[in-house]
Order: C-alpha cells, then structure tokens, then sequence
C-alpha cells in the first residue's frame, strides 16, 4: 500500500507464514547463536556537550545471521520478549558491558555504560541480584552502569517494576528513561519513581532541524528535566547545528551519528585511540 492512495508500486513484502517461519527461526536459534557469538555489543559513544568529552557508551545489540545477514535489534528484541528469551540478551549484554567497562578502567578512562532492559527483566525479581553478582565478578563500581528503561515499560508495569527498580538503585546503579516524550508518562510521573535521566527521544532530535514544534518539545523535556533534578541526555543528534541548539538549552549529554556511529568493540577501542591523538 502507499502513503498517497495512488498507483501501489509494490516492494517485495514477506507473507504472513514468511514473517512467522523467519520469527520460528530466531527463537530457536538465539541461545546457540550467543553461543557462536553471532550476536555481539556495539558500543555508541556518549559525549558530555559542556565539555566536550566522552563519558560513556550505550551498548546495543546485534545479530549477525550467517543466512540472514545482520539483524537489528528492532526486529528480534521484540520475538524475544515474546519468548522470554530477553533473559538471556539481556545477561549477554550485560555481561559484555561491564567487561569492555573493566577493560576501559584498566586503560585509565572511567566510562559510564548504558544498558538496554526490557520489562520483562523487570518482572523478574533475581534481576537486581544478577546485576549485583555480575558488578562484583567484573569488578565494575554500580555507578558506572546505567539501566535504560523505555517510557512506555515505565509507566504500563509501574506497580510490578517498582521493588525491583528501588533495588537496582539501592546498588548504586543509575536508571535512565529512555524514548522519553513517545509516551503519556509525564515528568512529575517520573518523579515518583527512583530515575536520575530522561532520553529525550531521537525522534524530536532529529526533528530539531526543520520543525519548531520539536525544538520547543526538547526545551521543554530539559526545563522540566533539570527542575526535578535530572542528567538530560539528547540521542539522535546528527547535525552541528542541532549539538549546537542542544548546548544553548543546557541538555547535558548527547549521543548520535555526528560524534559516531555504534562501533563494535575493537573499533570503539581505535575510535577512542584516536581522540587521544588530537
Ligand atoms: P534505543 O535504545 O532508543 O537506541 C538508540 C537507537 O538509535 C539505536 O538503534 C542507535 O543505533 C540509533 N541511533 C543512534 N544515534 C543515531 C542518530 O544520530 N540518528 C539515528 N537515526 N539513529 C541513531 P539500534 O541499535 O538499531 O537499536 C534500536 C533499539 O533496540 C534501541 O533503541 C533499543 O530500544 C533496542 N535495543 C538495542 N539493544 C538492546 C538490548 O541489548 N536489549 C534490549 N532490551 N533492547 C535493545
Ligand atoms: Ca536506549
Ligand atoms: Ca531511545
Ligand atoms: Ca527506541
């Protein structure tokens, strides 16, 4: 179908039982595709846009298929999270974070990493133990890691996820909400709950260029952000003059395509070489 109603200038489009039969193919494959190590981290760097430096990394997952090809997170985070096999991403992920973190301190630099969690993880309540035990077998302060937590998890499971968010808090970890601004949560919401960032969504970031209504919806998430003592982080940003506008409202960190693409490790390790240079 097209946008406009005209003349449908048909792409290729997988059928119903293609989409389920290649679905069927990632659930079963995933545990023995962590096992090959065909699913690895990214790492996208975090930059401070005060000072301009790096301060940290969001890890992001990916699933490099031997038929399929690369596979992007949007599409096999959610099978998943249908499956329970989030679980088990979620330990991978986590696991390689903190390492890379390790390694990163080993080398001087103390960053931060962000990770991905989904509310099925929430729903578990050995997760905040799992995070501990994995903390203190990488030898990883908690404050250098990071949960992010999308909008829409945070406001529709609230009740369930409270004790295990308070917990992961009480270690020492941060809690980010990520996506922030897609969903019908607002900031005195959040307020309640024990976040100390809001991920402005990329989709207003990227709006900043051409539509005032986006430039007005980022002043406003940092005002409110900032008033309830919140790390404000801008993703998304690919463009001068947005890091630009983003530094004049006193958003504190950015993350995008015009300080770099997710790197996978070794390439974040020379990106970081780099910087020294200069
Ligand atoms: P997210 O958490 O909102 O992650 C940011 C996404 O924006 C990433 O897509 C990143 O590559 C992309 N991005 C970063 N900078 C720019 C930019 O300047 N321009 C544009 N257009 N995009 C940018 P990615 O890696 O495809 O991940 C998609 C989503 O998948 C993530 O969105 C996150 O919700 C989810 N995800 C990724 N890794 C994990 C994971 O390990 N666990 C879970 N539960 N979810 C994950
Ligand atoms: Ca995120
Ligand atoms: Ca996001
Ligand atoms: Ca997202």
């Amino acid at each position: 179908a097209t946008r406009d109603g005209g003349d449908p200038v048909r792409c290729y489009e997988p059928s119903m039982g293609e989409r389920a039969a290649r679905r069927l193919r990632l659930i079963r494959g995933f545990s023995a595709a962590v096992s090959r190590r065909d699913v690895r981290v990214d790492f996208q760097p975090v930059v401070s846009l005060g000072e301009r430096t790096v301060v940290g990394v969001e890890a992001l997952a990916r699933w490099d298929h031997p038929e399929l090809g690369l596979l992007l997170p949007d599409e096999f985070v959610p099978v998943l999270e249908a499956t329970g096999q989030i679980a088990e991403l979620t330990s991978f992920v986590l696991d390689e974070s903190l390492a890379a973190a390790r390694r990163w301190l080993d080398r001087g630099m103390r960053l931060s990493v962000a990770v991905n969690v989904s509310v099925g993880n929430l729903g578990s309540a050995g997760f905040p133990d799992e995070v501990a035990s994995l903390l203190a077998v990488h030898g990883v302060p908690a404050e250098l890691l990071t949960l992010e937590l999308t909008e829409s998890g945070v406001s529709s499971e609230r009740e369930v996820a409270l004790p295990v968010l308070r917990r992961l808090h009480a270690l020492g970890c941060h809690l980010a909400v990520d996506d922030f601004g897609t969903g019908q949560s607002s900031l005195a919401h959040l307020r309640r709950l024990p976040v100390d960032q809001v991920k402005i969504d990329k989709s207003f970031v990227l709006g900043m260029g051409t539509e005032y209504g986006d430039v007005a919806v980022v002043r406003a998430i940092v005002e409110m952000g900032h008033t309830l003592g919140l790390t404000v982080v801008a993703e998304g940003v690919e463009r001068a003059a947005v890091r630009a506008a983003l530094v004049d409202m006193g958003c504190d960190v950015a993350q995008g395509y015009l300080v770099s693409r997710p790197l996978p490790a070794r390439c974040f390790d020379s990106w970081l070489d780099s910087l020294d240079v200069h």
